[in-house]
């Protein structure tokens, strides 16, 4: 197999993966070895080759939006060879601890995140665990279900960490890989969205998706919010979304890090009953519950695609705010020219 390893993090302004051929990985018990069809490229794999994550392991495969087909799996797993399923970061959990017990396996005290405890889908093949394994949908295609698996289905959660309710005035700050999929579930579910961000040809893009406002980050949307969902890895942008809420709404920060939280006025931002909540990982019911609209809705995200010998290009587009959507690696297709 061929894999885009990591061995030393740092800026991705120098490429930090480097193409190795290694053997097939074993199957330990209740695994799968999955032929990867399509990869996603989330921000959470630049924190991991940046160093903004603290590393796990010396080396690591990044990548945890997978989409392949079941080559071999162990014995007494359910999941059929020829199966297509889909991989997200949560890879496992302990199912033991309180938030386990609980149905709260995002909070897990002992995760396994795929592409940074384990070796992720930046490679021709991957092992997983049967039980973390979605099958999708045949009305989902390879390359654009991809960035569903954490782009879409942490967007997903973070609507109902956010308590969006249909018919409401919902903000989306920032409108990069995950926003743009979480659009249209916020359409499907009637809402009026109000779309914040700095690039210009995200603002394009977002009305083209049918955003009700669109505006720059010094902008008011034209309603208070019920909703916001932060999406920039920035606490400015947190306090300009708090600034445009209502009594008793609602931000939910969409990040897996933040650069700070600045300091800002209590009295005519957060009292009212305002909330800063944060939505972190996800749960199985979420990416089932997320895939199956999808499919139903026909969310179709826009993707850029590059070879897997192209995957520090790939990062360097999604720092880089360089294309529209999402970055997908197809590892079996060499041929991307841009
Ligand atoms: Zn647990
Ligand atoms: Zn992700």
């Amino acid at each position: 197999m061929r894999a885009a390893v990591l061995r030393a993090t740092g800026s991705i302004a120098t490429n930090r993966l480097t193409i190795e051929e290694r053997a097939l990985p074993p199957l330990g018990e209740g695994e799968i070895l999955v032929t990867v069809r399509a990869c996603g490229v989330c921000r959470t794999d630049l924190n991991i080759v940046e160093g903004d994550l603290r590393p796990h392991h010396p080396t690591i495969v990044p990548g945890h939006q997978i989409v392949g087909i079941v080559a071999q799996a162990a014995e007494g797993v359910a999941l059929a060879v020829g199966t297509r399923v889909g991989i997200s970061w949560l890879g496992g959990t302990d199912g033991t601890c309180a938030f386990c017990r609980e149905g709260r396996e995002n909070l897990c005290d002992a995760p396994v995140f795929t592409g940074y405890d384990v070796d992720g889908g930046y490679a021709t093949s991957v092992v997983a665990r049967a039980d973390f394994a979605h099958p999708l949908d045949e009305r989902l295609d390879d390359v654009q279900a991809a960035p569903l698996l954490c782009a879409g289905i942490i967007g997903f959660r973070a609507l109902r960490v956010a308590g969006v309710r249909p018919g409401e005035h919902v903000g989306l700050y920032g409108f990069g890989a995950s926003a743009h999929l979480a659009l249209p579930v916020l359409k499907s579910w009637g809402c009026s969205v109000s779309v914040v961000t700095r690039g210009e040809n995200h603002r394009a893009f977002a009305e083209q998706l049918g955003a009700d406002w669109v505006g720059k980050e010094s902008d008011r949307p034209p309603h208070a919010l019920d909703r916001a969902v932060t999406f920039a890895p920035s606490g400015d942008v947190v306090i300009a979304a708090l600034g445009a809420l209502r009594k008793g709404g609602v931000v939910a920060i969409n990040a897996i890090h933040l650069d700070r939280i600045p300091q800002f006025d209590y009295d005519s931002l957060l009292w009212g009953e305002r909330e800063i909540r944060s939505v972190t990982n996800m749960t199985r019911a979420d990416a089932r519950d997320f895939l199956e609209l999808a499919a139903t809705i026909g969310i179709k995200p826009a993707v850029t695609a590059f070879s897997l010998d192209q995957a520090n290009e790939a990062l360097r587009a999604v720092k880089n705010d360089t294309i529209n959507g999402a970055a997908v690696i197809t590892p079996f297709n060499d041929t991307v020219s841009r």
